[in-house]
């Protein structure tokens, strides 16, 4: 069997163009959709650019088009979503049900992967408000594609290292500090934090994969399996000096939420989430998921002590 053609939509993003290089670098035959409202921004036209040179396809096209979505879609066998999660209950769910639309007519897609790569949506039934809209959209796709008989898989990508541990898993921060830290709680709680390259790599190697087929792939590298403390304590070892550390409960935490815009308390609420309540390491992985650095061993995954190295 020959390897899938791919159709990457919302390549130029902060993911998106993390996957469309794996899936060049993996031999896929990769497309690009690009979108006509991108208009003039020059950044993303130079991006889109940049992809064709090494090979990729650009399929212009509207995610607000059907007949234009429907086209890109018959192109490939494989559609990764990764459009933008920032924009809370705006355009982009609407958007991803379009696409949903598109796929289910277009009838020929063997796997897609919707926007997800995060947290498991499904177990986040008792995530904190406000942030639970989030998940609320992401169940709402995966109802879509299921209702459509779409073959899917989900990717839960935990924490993307470059917002959690460039800032030591401080909300707000993505840039490690030499002198002081904000310990959440005890600072004991367990999360996982995956190099956004990894994800990329990940996601295309599940693709084609039979064992991922209807399931979740949940990328949770054993190293990066870390708490608050741990991930300090890379740092320290790293520039040689102890940091000064301050803990804010949970309670204060939550009410700082009270001083922030609605989209920086989605934002807080997942932290909240993540570094006090364990959410993304206080279950095992059932029938429906698979773990990937399980399934893919060969891929030698940065760990996290590794990823700090670029902030020395
Ligand atoms: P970006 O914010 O970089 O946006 C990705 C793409 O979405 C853009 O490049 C653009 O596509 C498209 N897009 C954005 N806004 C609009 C709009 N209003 N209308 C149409 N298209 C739009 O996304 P990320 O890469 O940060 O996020 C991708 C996924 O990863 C999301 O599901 C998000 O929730 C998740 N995520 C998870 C994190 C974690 O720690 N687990 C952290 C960050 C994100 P185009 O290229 O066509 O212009």
């Amino acid at each position: 069997m020959g390897k899938s053609k791919v159709l990457i939509i919302g390549g130029t993003g902060y993911l998106g163009k993390r996957l469309v290089k794996a899936s060049l670098r993996e031999g896929h035959e990769t497309f690009v959709l690009s979108r006509r409202e991108i208009g003039v921004d020059i950044d993303k036209v130079e991006m889109l650019i940049s992809f064709k040179m090494l090979g990729a396809h650009l399929v212009p096209a509207s995610l607000a088009d059907h007949a234009s979505l429907v086209d890109a879609v018959k192109l490939v066998d494989v559609v990764i979503c990764a459009l933008s999660g920032v924009h809370i209950r705006s355009s982009t769910i609407m958007l991803q049900l379009n696409l949903v639309q598109a796929i289910k007519e277009a009838g020929n897609v063997k796997r897609f992967v919707p926007s997800e790569f995060g947290t498991d949506p499904a177990r986040m039934e008792n995530a904190t408000e406000p942030g639970k809209v989030l998940f609320e959209e992401k169940m709402m796709v995966r109802k879509a594609i299921e209702e459509a008989g779409i073959p899917y898989t989900y990717v839960s990508a935990n924490c993307f290292a470059g917002y959690f541990v460039g800032g030591l898993c401080q909300f707000g921060k993505i840039l490690p500090s030499r002198d002081s830290v904000l310990i959440h709680g005890d600072g004991n709680k367990k999360a996982i934090y995956v190099a956004e390259d990894d994800i990329a790599s990940y996601t295309i190697k599940t693709i084609d994969d039979p064992r991922t087929l209807n399931k979740t792939l949940y990328i949770k590298p054993p190293k990066n399996i870390l708490s608050q403390r741990e991930v300090v304590h890379m740092w320290e070892k790293l520039i040689g000096k102890q940091l000064h550390k301050t803990t804010i409960s949970k309670e204060d935490f939550l009410a700082s939420m009270k001083d922030l815009d609605y989209g920086q308390q989605v934002g807080l609420g997942h932290y909240h989430d993540v570094l006090y309540e364990g959410c993304l390491t206080n279950f095992e992985i059932g029938n429906e998921g698979e773990e990937a650095s399980q399934l893919y061993p060969d891929l030698h995954y940065t760990t996290v002590e590794d990823y700090l190295k670029r902030y020395v």
